[in-house]
């Protein structure tokens, strides 16, 4: 028969501890938990492994590309095609709106 607690702590409480965001009872509560619970106590190094790589690997590689992506024109629209077709119906758009003014 295992020691382990029947309530593992919620991912949630996991994350909030890891945060520093539990109000002072529940993290007392979390804490005596992890210290009898290897499972908890595992899932925790593993959430702060992860939020460790997420905001020095993730976060900044995702942003940059993100930059760059938004800084570049969409690649449809950098087709001569697509400019050229853009350009009849502004024409037309234009030859329209002027026919219903005028007429
Ligand atoms: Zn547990």
């Amino acid at each position: 028969m295992s020691s382990e607690p029947q309530h593992h702590l919620s991912a949630l409480t996991l994350d909030s501890l890891q945060m520093g965001a539990l109000p002072p009872e529940e993290e007392r509560q979390a804490r005596a938990h992890l210290a009898q619970c290897p499972a908890c106590a595992e899932r925790l190094t593993e959430t702060a492994s992860s939020a460790e790589h997420f905001s020095k690997v993730v976060q900044p590689r995702t942003l940059e590309q993100l930059r760059e992506r938004m800084q570049r024109p969409a690649p449809w629209l950098s087709r001569p095609g697509v400019r050229w077709g853009l350009a009849v119906l502004a024409g037309v758009l234009a030859a329209l709106g002027g026919w219903a003014v005028f007429r």
